[in-house]
């Protein structure tokens, strides 16, 4: 066994021999994995290993992609062939409009990816699987690349292609300790002995938090226990003479596949059970749970009449065995938080499908820092304090009793809620709050109009669309009031905190006392990675001269992250999170500086503290520290209270605004306003696919300023000019907002791709931003937006088509 090596992959399922081989792809090939049996030991050898294409992101859609061509590949390797049934087929049931309508827009969103779903009716299905009857069911979503492989025989593949480029494999080797030394690096105690290494990867399947709490992690991941069995041969599959396309069936809650000359079937009931919440014997190892026909006999029965030769067919095997769920379903592939040098990938619960993809994102991030696609719907980071297994068990059994049950749009689920919350969310719920979740925060969505109010879950607008208007236009015309909780908030101190910003935004980055600026942090790559504002606040009774570095809820440990490992060890700089212990109450409307003024002692005004001014002062008796800043468009301030005195703060507000007009209004007003701002959302406009060019941020980046970030990349990516602009959109339909990821069309060719959609309800615009071809970034192209099936005229506009001169803002 080597003593020393680069990296050491921990664990040898689908996840932990996908991320090997892809190391030795990216060119590192000092690697090693460990596994405590033999390969595929753990949930990957009894897996139903099917192989789809479909994904809710282009991510997750570009990443199963690569999976179906690696797999194409190896089994086509004359001297280590492997069993795929590539190319079946299968379908997505449906049986209701807005089941269909969701297809669409993820046949739209595929297509910008080369992949090419369809949307078929019912009649088609049965023609295309003859075993089902068309009871109850619209169309479906036909994947023409579905299939299966065999689960061994791939992990052994990719093992043995990762060895022949010079990795090693060491088998029956249990990982029992994980030592972080004072550079950084590793040593991994193991069974036979010790391996020193830069970096670990932990790959460990059911078992992760077993080899988590060797560094002290607890990840958020639990197990399910899940069942499929076998039949005997049925002749109608006998004698069809072509093979059964797959079936996903979210009316029935079941899966299915042909397995020989039968069928397999898979069930995710109402009655599911976790696993392994109390520990994990030792030797459960090639194992399996215990049978439990009688626990899936509630969707037995919706399968046995979806396919009636179900009933003739004599079941000749059980599979019971763990899966692993995370809190939002999708895996956790990327970083460990608040950990140097560590990697995951794990909560995998499609993993063979997907395997080969996760195994190649993460080897790209590993070896260069990022990879190809935005991952932060995979990132670790993307769950915060609150994520544990308690809560993601909650939030597992709720996936799991949905499996096919894909999110409609603002639908959230109720789960593990609420997980993070203010004095003021129980106040906010009696004002008539719905509440949308962010980082695990109850945020106020909007204010309904009456208790019973309960809108249409839909693609297209619904219900909630005149609620929604009235609060922007009391914004507009009078003042509004909302709650921002969770607001990534880092405190940085120290004498080099200036130059540390410097260095890492790619703009200037203010230094003066009272004043804040907005800017972006890129990658080494030159991509745009976070977007932030910066506070200056002046010594004062409450801490010394310090900066607020203020990001999105949910950036809070991707942020921190980001931060301390790009501060330089003799750097006098420090870092602390006030995420936790501040919200913010933003007023909004031109009526807002009276609002305050009138609870505020202070001079308010534009003369004394103009926009983008910061200031401490006392709300009320509330201490408070005030920002003019405005992600509406109108006048508007951000006002950060500690906890202890939000509630306080709040109703001094409330009561001052009174003769103002002041109502509540939630994030879905924001983000209508924010569309007719051409404001972006980190991780939707934002993402590390694009450098600050393509995303239109050209004044924010100073390359004259010195070295930063991302710099010399950006010199040598903008010799190349521009792949993508992003640009904002007007479309053409009244029906529903575009959603991201659909498709810009010109013709049958796809030339971009949307970020993001919302209705601007100031300019009566039904509003889009979107990555397109640079050719059509000029104002005034004609694109078509692919909007759920139907073609919808885009055009691209001036950014900021309410106010563009910013004038109400700065009022
Ligand atoms: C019944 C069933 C059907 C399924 N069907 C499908 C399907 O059709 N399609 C699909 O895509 N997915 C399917 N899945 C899910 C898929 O099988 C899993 O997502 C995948 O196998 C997980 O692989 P993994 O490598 O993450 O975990 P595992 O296969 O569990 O591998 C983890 C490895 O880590 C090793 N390990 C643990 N602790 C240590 C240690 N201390 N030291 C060293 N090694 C250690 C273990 O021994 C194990 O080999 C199914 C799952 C089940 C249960």
């Amino acid at each position: 066994m080597k003593s020393r090596t680069k990296v050491v992959v921990i664990g040898g399922g689908i996840a932990g021999c996908s991320t090997l081989y892809h190391l030795t792809q990216e060119g590192w090939t000092d690697v090693v994995l460990v596994e405590r049996d033999e390969l595929t030991s753990g949930t990957t050898w009894h897996s139903a290993a099917q192989v789809t294409n479909f994904g809710t992101n282009q991510t997750m859609v570009g990443l199963k992609s690569h999976s179906i061509k690696l797999y194409q590949d190896l089994a086509a390797n004359p001297d280590y062939p492997i069993n795929y049934h590539h190319g079946d087929g299968g379908i997505r049931l449906a049986n209701t409009e807005a089941q269909m309508q969701g297809y669409r827009h993820f046949a739209s969103m595929a297509r910008g990816m080369d992949v090419h779903f369809e949307v078929i009716d019912a009649e088609e299905c049965a023609r295309r699987h003859p075993l089902i009857s068309t009871e109850n069911l619209i169309g479906g979503l036909w994947d023409p690349l579905d299939g299966d492989i065999d689960p061994a025989q791939l992990c052994q593949a990719l093992a043995r292609a990762a060895r022949l480029a010079g990795a090693e494999v060491y088998r029956n080797t249990p990982v029992v300790g994980l030592t972080q030394h004072k550079d950084d690096t590793w040593t991994v105690q193991t069974e036979h002995g010790d391996i020193d290494c830069d970096i670990v990867v932990n790959a460990c399947g059911y078992r992760v938090n077993e080899v988590g709490a060797l560094m002290g992690v607890h990840h958020p991941v639990a197990s399910m226990e899940h069942q499929y069995f076998l039949t005997e041969e049925i002749p109608a599959i006998r004698d069809a003479g072509h093979r059964m396309p797959l079936l996903r069936c979210p009316i029935s809650d079941f899966y299915c596949r042909q397995e020989k000359n039968g069928l397999l079937l898979g069930f995710y009931e109402q009655g599911c059970k976790t696993w392994g919440m109390d520990g994990i014997d030792p030797n459960f190892v090639n194992a399996l749970c215990p049978d439990d026909l009688d626990r899936v006999s509630d969707v037995l029965e919706g399968a046995f009449a979806r396919m009636p030769a179900l009933l003739e067919a004599g079941i000749h095997t059980i599979v019971n065995g763990p899966i692993t769920y995370t809190i939002d379903g999708a895996p956790l592939v990327g970083p460990i938080p608040g950990k140097r040098n560590a990697f995951c990938i794990i909560g995998l619960r499609a993993g063979l499908g997907e395997g080969g993809g996760h195994g190649w994102l993460l080897a790209q991030q590993i070896v260069h820092g990022e990879a190809c696609y935005d991952t932060w719907c995979l990132d670790p980071r993307r769950f915060t304090g609150h994520a544990n297994v308690e809560l993601t068990a909650l939030k597992a059994v709720e996936d799991y009793q949905n499996e096919f049950r894909f999110h409609l749009p603002h639908e959230h689920r109720p789960a593990g809620r609420p997980a993070k919350t203010t004095a003021l969310t129980p106040v906010l719920a009696a004002e008539g709050a719905e509440f949308t979740v962010v980082n695990g925060w109850e945020r106020v969505d909007y204010i309904k109009p009456d208790p019973s109010f309960e809108p249409t879950l839909s693609f297209d607008f619904d219900e909630t669309f005149d609620p929604i208007a009235a609060e922007v236009a009391n914004v507009q015309s009078n003042v509004g009031l909302s709650e921002v909780n969770g607001f990534n908030r880092i405190e940085i101190t120290g004498a080099d905190r200036h130059a540390f910003l410097d260095r890492l935004f790619c703009g200037a980055v203010t230094r003066r006392d009272g004043r804040v600026g907005l800017g972006y942090l890129l990658n080494h790559h030159g991509m745009v990675k976070a977007e932030a504002t910066v506070a200056n606040l002046p010594a004062s009774d409450r801490g010394p001269a310090r900066v607020w570095y203020g990001s999105a809820a949910a950036s809070e440990f991707h942020d921190m992250d980001w931060l301390k490992q790009n501060r330089h060890p003799d750097e006098d700089v420090h870092l602390r999170s006030l995420t936790n212990d501040c919200t913010i109450l933003i007023l909004a409307g031109p009526k807002s500086r009276d609002v305050l003024a009138s609870c505020a002692r202070g001079d308010w005004s534009p003369a004394a503290f103009p926009w983008l001014s910061v200031r401490e002062c006392f709300v009320g008796f509330a201490p408070a520290t005030v920002m003019a800043v405005s992600f509406s468009g109108e006048l508007a301030y951000e006002i950060h209270v500690p906890n202890p005195s939000l509630y306080s703060a709040y109703l001094a507000l409330r009561r001052a605004g009174e003769r103002f007009g002041l109502k509540l209004f939630g994030a879905r007003a924001i983000d209508s306003m924010r569309m007719e701002k051409t404001f972006l959302h980190w991780k939707a406009d934002l993402i590390t696919e694009f450098d600050p060019f393509e995303t239109g941020l050209n004044r924010f980046v100073r390359l004259e300023k010195g070295d930063f970030i991302g710099r010399d990349a950006l010199l040598n990516r903008d010799a190349d000019g521009p792949r993508r602009k992003l640009v904002p959109l007007r479309l053409e339909t009244g029906q529903g907002p575009a959603h991201a990821g659909a498709s810009l069309m010109m013709g049958d060719t796809v030339v971009g791709t949307i970020t993001s959609g919302e209705w601007g309800h100031r300019t009566g615009l039904n509003l889009a931003h979107g990555f397109v071809d640079p050719s059509l970034a000029e104002i005034g192209c004609k694109i078509e937006l692919d909007h759920c099936g139907k073609r919808v005229n885009a055009t691209v506009i001036a950014p900021s088509p309410y106010d563009p001169d910013h004038s109400r803002l700065r009022a």
